[in-house]
């Protein structure tokens, strides 16, 4: 399991992603700010 950085592209906030898989594939996370889902492989910080 490894701690992504991944950038909401709504309201632009950083926060972590615990990644369970090395494939991402379509994965969402939802926003813990503002609630919308993203595409995690597209919003990653590092
Ligand atoms: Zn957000």
């Amino acid at each position: 399991m490894r701690i992504l950085l991944v950038r909401c592209n709504k309201c632009g906030k950083a926060q972590k992603y615990q990644a369970k898989s090395l494939i991402l594939g379509d994965k969402r996370k939802e926003c813990v700010y503002c609630g919308k889902s993203f595409l995690v492989r597209e919003n990653i910080i590092q």
